[in-house]
């Protein structure tokens, strides 16, 4: 048997620790708050147009770039509830998700040896994307319990070969909202030191408590050089799909779309259907999944506080870092999402995960998604009670 090793570029890149928490919460039947996949139901009418598209044939490989009205459809959404204005003929890519489109558009701009910017905690995707791509990451920390952009730190983290700072608004797992003054700040960063920055907008239409999304590429002076990124996976509850967007100049678009195509042609014909439909919901949709999430949040945050958390509601997305000193627990925040697992029977991701930089950071902190039905509030609310009763 010849030896393996793997290469380089991957062995930084440790398994995903979300789903390392799932398989082990699977085998003892511990209640699913690690994972950002909603667990209620998709809008009957997408569904029947992915049923649809299926019958009527639509199963073969569509244009590279995605369906034509499709990118109509993206563009015509991100202008009309963000003032994105792009074409979708040249700058509009409909890839498998963002986490395609995070993965071309680092493979299309990043020279080997270039530096990536991650704010951290991140979403668990970037590092591996960047070392995909063959870039370096230079970790910039949100420190808790704010979770606010410490602009200083980011300059001090640009160097020569520092080509693209990625940036999430809403963002996971914090809940952070960029506010206007902090993506100024970033603008001026990028303008200053010739940056790229890609943007993971996927939580852009679940805000709570009247905040604005501020698509990034809106700021003056940004739009030639910015890459955003989008998708349907959180908005209309259907992850499994893989589709998302990328929206970004000409002759980025066209870098993108080379990757894109022979990275995998296409993102999945029937669904790029049924998208259409799903992007035609009435802004009436977008009213009715914040009132959802506002109610998600209410029933998160209270369990929280019942079970002797100490966290910050989240502004945006869904998601939620919780400090666990007040359990006293003699461990780490590994150590006690494993115990949460075995001996509460709750799933959750420990903070460091997402402070790979950082780690240290993320010891007193675990993240709980609460994308979630009320049956599962329920019982996660049943067995935090029974819990701290039997204690
Ligand atoms: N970006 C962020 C910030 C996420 O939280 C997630 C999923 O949890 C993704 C991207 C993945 O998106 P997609 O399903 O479009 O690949």
């Amino acid at each position: 048997m010849p030896t393996f090793q793997r290469p380089t570029r991957l062995q930084a890149l440790a398994p995903s620790q979300i789903r390392d928490m799932m398989r082990l919460a699977m085998d003892v039947g511990a209640v699913n708050m690690a994972q950002g996949a909603p667990d209620f139901p998709a809008a009957p009418e997408v569904k029947l147009a992915a049923i649809r598209a299926i019958a009527e044939d639509k199963n073969q490989y569509s244009v590279t770039w995605g369906l034509a009205e499709l990118r109509e459809a993206v563009a015509a959404r991100v202008a009309r509830r963000f003032g994105l204005h792009a074409d979708p003929e040249r700058e509009v890519t409909i890839t498998c998700g963002v986490t395609e489109a995070v993965v071309a558009a680092l493979l299309a701009t990043l020279e080997t040896g270039d530096e990536v910017i991650i704010i951290e905690p991140a979403h668990e995707n970037y590092l591996p994307a960047t070392a995909f791509a063959g870039g370096v990451p230079r970790f910039v920390p949100l420190r808790p319990p704010k979770f606010a952009l410490d602009v200083d730190a980011l300059a001090a983290a640009v160097t020569p070969r520092t080509r693209v700072l990625i940036l999430n608004t809403p963002h996971n797992p914090s809940g952070r909202v960029f506010t206007r003054a902090e993506l100024l700040a970033v603008a001026d960063l990028a303008e200053r030191y010739n940056l790229l920055v890609l943007t993971d907008e996927i939580y852009d239409e679940i805000l709570y408590d009247g905040r604005e999304h501020i698509a990034f590429a809106t700021l003056p002076g940004m739009a030639e050089r910015t890459i955003t990124t989008g998708g349907i996976s959180k908005i209309y509850a259907v992850t499994g799909w893989r589709l998302g967007y990328v929206i970004a100049p000409p002759p980025l678009s066209a870098a993108i779309r080379t990757v894109h195509d022979y990275l995998t042609i296409c993102a999945p014909t029937p669904f790029q259907h049924a998208a259409l439909t799903a992007l035609a919901l009435p802004d009436a949709y977008y009213e009715q999944v914040r009132a959802a999430f506002h109610h998600r949040r209410a029933r998160m945050m209270r369990i929280l506080e019942q079970a002797r958390f100490n966290a910050t509601p989240p502004e945006g997305a869904y998601y939620v870092l919780a400090d666990f000193s007040a359990w006293q627990f003699d461990g780490d925040d590994e150590a006690f999402a494993r115990f949460l697992i075995t001996d509460v029977g709750v799933a959750v991701v420990p903070g460091s995960a997402f402070y790979t930089g950082h780690p240290e950071l993320g010891r007193r902190l675990v993240r709980f998604a609460f994308a979630k039905r009320d049956e599962t509030f329920d019982e996660v609310e049943r067995r935090f009670a029974a819990y701290w009763e039997q204690r």
